[in-house]
């Protein structure tokens, strides 16, 4: 028996990038793991390949209030109550703030942090009930910094972070845990994009020397929402190789 059998993650996000380590992490560990993207026919090419067996995949546009709803329900019938939620769905619309447009400050807002909300909220009341859940939130370490380009961003994931702090204190009497995780600059589709030089002047700054993997977040998440973490709530886990350190 792995450490998280008889347990279900509903992992966002989870069709590509650090999602997807995830969902391989968590099924690897054990847990039936629910991969949620924003079509259902990819999610479950990418629920087919994780390890392990009874797993599925799930179309939700986490910015939609309604369909967060269903998503829990549907998980709930097709693999059990979750006891794990993983909002690790996000996207970037970078522009510096003279030129950046209302609909990308909202989209960036609706899908980072207001998804996340949505999805605490459906699976909150069933995670009491059963005194046990673990709620992880991807947040970023531009959370902690700020960013040039990316207010909308860094101001959602800082948001989400408070986010994470006020419920682990609302759920915690009824053993619930949640925390927060804040990457630095792992290698994904996200980042991809970046020209060469962004990449090699972001990889200057990292003490360890490389960028972040995202298995490198995923053992993380792997170790918050097992038993090893089970005196662990409301703190912000960060995962950068160094580049960022506070006192
Ligand atoms: P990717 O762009 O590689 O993948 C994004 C994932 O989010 C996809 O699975 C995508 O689904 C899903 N998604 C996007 N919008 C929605 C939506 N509205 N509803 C449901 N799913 C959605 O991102 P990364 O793997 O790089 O990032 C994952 C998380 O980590 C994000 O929250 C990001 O902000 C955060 N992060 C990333 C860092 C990095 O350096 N890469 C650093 C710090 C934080 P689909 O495939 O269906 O489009």
């Amino acid at each position: 028996m792995s450490e998280l059998t008889g347990e279900v993650a509903i992992v966002t996000g989870a069709t590509r990038g650090i999602g997807r380590g995830i969902a391989a992490e968590l099924a690897e560990a054990g847990a039936r793991v629910a991969v949620v993207g924003t079509a259902a026919d990819r999610a479950q090419v990418v629920a087919e390949g994780l390890p392990g067996s009874g797993h599925a995949g799930f179309g939700c546009d986490v910015s939609d209030s309604t369909a967060c709803r269903g998503l829990v329900e549907a998980v709930s019938e097709r693999l059990g109550a979750a006891t794990i939620l993983v909002n690790n769905a996000g996207i970037a619309r970078d522009n510096i703030v003279l030129r950046l447009k209302d609909e990308d400050w909202q989209a960036v807002l609706d899908t980072n942090l207001s998804g996340a909300f949505y999805l605490v909220r459906a699976v909150a009341r069933p995670m009491m009930k059963q005194r046990a859940g673990n709620i992880v939130n991807i947040s970023s370490v531009v959370a902690l910094t700020g960013n040039r380009g990316q207010s909308n961003y860094a101001a959602a994931k800082a948001a989400l972070i408070s986010f994470t702090q006020s419920i682990a204190q609302e759920l915690a009497s009824r053993g619930v845990r949640a925390n927060a995780v804040a990457p630095g600059f792992i290698e994904t589709d996200m980042t991809s994009g970046l020209p060469e030089s962004v990449r090699e002047a972001m990889s200057a700054k990292i003490p360890l020397g490389r960028p972040g993997s995202p298995s490198d977040v995923a053992t993380v998440v792997r170790f918050l929402v097992g038993p090893g973490a089970s005196y662990v709530t409301g703190q912000v886990i960060v995962v950068d190789g160094g580049m960022v350190m506070h006192p």
